[in-house]
Formats: C-alpha cells, structure tokens, sequence
C-alpha cells in the first residue's frame, strides 16, 4: 500500500504477526521513501449484504434481529434451543453466500419461513402472518392450505379418546348402590 505520510508507492514489512487470537494479521511497515512507520491489520472480509426493505430503506445485515424474530414466532414451541441456533445459522449463511452486495428483505423472509415450515408448524403459520400481512382470514387459510398441501402425507390420526369407560366400576359391581334406574325412565319425556 502506498505510504499514508508521503504517497510513496512502496513500503516495506518489517514485522508480521497474528492478533486477536489469529482473526487478524498485524503487519508493521516503512516507507521506503521517508522512512515513516505505521502498522496495517489485515482481516478476511466477510460482508454481509445490505438489507433493503419495502421503503428502499438499506439497512445493515443484523443476525440478532433476524434470530429475535425467529425466536418470537418460536415463543412457547417445543423446539430444541440447538434447532433454533441451526436454523439461524443456515439463514445467515444462505444470505451471506448469495455473493450479492444487497438483499430484498423479503428474500431474507421467505429463507426464515422456509426454515420454520420445517421447524415448527405453528412458529411457521405466525411469522408468515405477520411477515405477509395477511390482509383477510381468506389470505391466512390459504397459506394454512398450501402448508397442509406440502406436508407429507399424515399418518393416521390418532386421537385422544376419553378414558374408556370399561376403567370405571360397574354400578352392579357396587354393590352398596342401588341398581341404575333405566334410561328411559330417567329422561321423563312425556307421551
Ligand atoms: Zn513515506
């Protein structure tokens, strides 16, 4: 790099080492011209991309936004804390590896419901409410029906039946009752 001092286009390293525990290299240098000595940092660049939102605002890139979201529609879901963190990881690397210099933030948008259709099918229903501003009760069962549509076949339902009542003693097998009226009695319909 040119001298910051005097401009002059070559300088030497005099000195290379690694710094903040090796995410950086620290080099010093000197001018070849005036002598001068400065040291420069050398770290990968790892840009993320510049979020543009609906009002073509851009904002930076922000990993705790984007998990806080995902959290919130995640709120109260039995999903395991290591699923979450995946699920953001992927988002971001998804986003990072796109290469672009900006990304819509509806493209970051669809990365989250694609991961919390998998995760979690009440998490996926809320944030795609929110995000797509459903505008009717029409708008939010069509996205409940695609959902449906792009599950799986279920498996056979299996419902919670009320406890059968076979577990229930007999009122003939107490025998301090009295034996049951009939049904037809007790219902006391005139005729
Ligand atoms: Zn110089």
């Amino acid at each position: 790099m040119h001298c910051p001092f005097c401009g002059h286009v070559e300088t030497k390293v005099t000195d290379s080492r690694l710094a903040s525990d090796g995410a950086q290299i620290r080099r010093r240098r000197e001018c070849l011209a005036c002598g001068e000595r400065f040291t420069t940092f050398e770290t990968a660049e790892l840009v993320m991309p510049m979020v543009v939102k609906g009002d073509r605002r851009r904002e930076p890139f922000d990993e705790a936004k984007l998990r806080a979201g995902m959290e919130k529609a995640l709120e109260k879901r039995p999903v395991a804390r290591a699923a979450i963190d995946a699920a953001v990881s992927h988002v971001t690397h998804k986003v990072r590896t796109q290469g672009e210099r900006e990304i819509p933030a509806g493209a970051i948008g669809e990365l989250v419901m694609e991961e919390l259709r998998q995760l979690d099918e009440v998490a996926y229903v809320r944030f795609a409410s929110v995000y797509r501003h459903f505008e009717d009760v029409e708008a939010f069962h069509e996205e409940i029906r695609k959902l449906r549509d792009a599950r799986p076949a279920p498996a056979p339902r299996a419902r919670k039946r009320a406890a059968p009542p076979a577990q229930m003693p007999r009122r003939e097998q107490l025998s301090l009752l009295p034996p049951e009226p009939d049904e037809t009695e007790k219902s006391g319909e005139d005729a």
